[in-house]
C-alpha cells in the first residue's frame, strides 16, 4: 500500500500548529523515506528493537518518538538517539532516562503518561501517582531530561462523548501540572491518534500522533 500522500497532506493543513508524530511502528523503512521526502521530520515507534534498526538506515535529522511501553533495563539502547519518550510510566523509568541520557551527553525529553482510557490494559500513572511523581521531579533536579509534558490514549471505543470527556480530563490535569511545576518547557500534550484526533484537538491537544491514516492499516500477521 505505502504512504497515502494525499490524505498526509490533507492531515498537515488541518493540523495547523498542532505537531504531527508519524507513528510508523511495524512499517518498512522505505515508508519512512517516502514521508520524509514529503517533509515530515518527527516519527513514532512503539518497540525498541525495531526503533534502533530503522534509525541505522533513516537520516539523522528525524527526531524519534517512543510512543510504546518502556521497560527500564531497554533505556539504553535508545539513549544514543532518541528525540522524546512519551508514555512515561514512572518515576523509576524517568531516573533511569535521566542516567542513560546523561551517559550519553544528551538531553532527552520525556512526556508522563496519565490512565485516562476505562481500559485497565492501558499504563499510565493515576492523578496521585502523577502529583507524586512531579514533586519527586522538582526536589530531584533530573538534569539530562526535560519534562516536556502530558500524554494520554482515550478508550477504544465508538462513543465519541466518552472519548471527549477522557480528553477533557487529560486537558485538565495537564493544566494543573502546569502550574504546579512553573516551568515553560512544559508544554506538550499529546493526544489523539487516528481514529479520534478531531476530537483530540477540540479538547485541546497540541501533539498528535497519527499512524493508519497515513501508512494504511498496519497488517501484523504477515
Ligand atoms: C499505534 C499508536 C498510535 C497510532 O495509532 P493509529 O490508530 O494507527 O493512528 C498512536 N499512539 C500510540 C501510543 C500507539 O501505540
Amino acid at each position: 500500500m505505502g504512504v497515502d500522500a494525499s490524505k498526509y497532506k490533507e492531515i498537515i493543513g488541518e493540523l495547523g500548529d498542532v505537531k504531527l508524530v508519524a507513528v510508523s511502528k511495524i512499517k518498512p523503512v522505505e515508508d519512512i523515506k517516502a514521508l520524509y521526502d514529503l517533509g515530515q521530520r518527527d516519527f513514532g515507534e512503539n518497540y525498541v528493537q525495531e526503533m534502533t534498526d530503522k534509525q541505522t538506515h533513516l537520516p539523522k535529522d528525524i527526531r524519534w518518538h517512543f510512543i510504546g511501553h518502556l521497560q527500564s533495563n531497554k533505556v539504553k539502547y535508545i539513549a544514543p538517539f532518541v528525540f522524546m519518550i512519551q508514555g512515561v510510566d514512572s518515576y523509576k523509568l524517568l531516573a533511569e532516562i535521566n542516567k542513560q541520557a546523561a551517559k550519553n551527553q544528551r538531553i532527552i525529553q520525556c512526556l508522563l503518561q496519565v490512565h485516562i482510557a476505562a481500559e485497565e490494559t492501558k499504563f499510565g500513572f493515576n492523578e496521585d501517582e502523577l502529583f507524586a511523581a512531579i514533586e519527586q521531579y522538582k526536589k530531584d533536579q533530573l538534569k539530562n531530561i526535560k519534562l516536556s509534558g502530558l500524554m494520554g490514549m482515550a478508550s477504544f471505543t465508538e462513543d465519541k462523548n466518552q472519548v471527549r470527556k477522557e480528553f477533557f480530563y487529560l486537558r485538565t490535569i495537564f493544566s494543573e501540572m502546569k502550574s504546579l511545576l512553573d516551568q515553560p518547557d512544559f508544554s506538550t500534550l499529546s493526544m489523539g491518534m487516528s481514529g479520534d484526533y478531531h476530537i483530540a484537538i477540540d479538547e485541546g491537544s497540541n501533539m498528535v500522533r497519527i499512524g493508519s491514516l497515513i501508512f494504511g492499516e498496519r497488517v501484523y500477521n504477515k
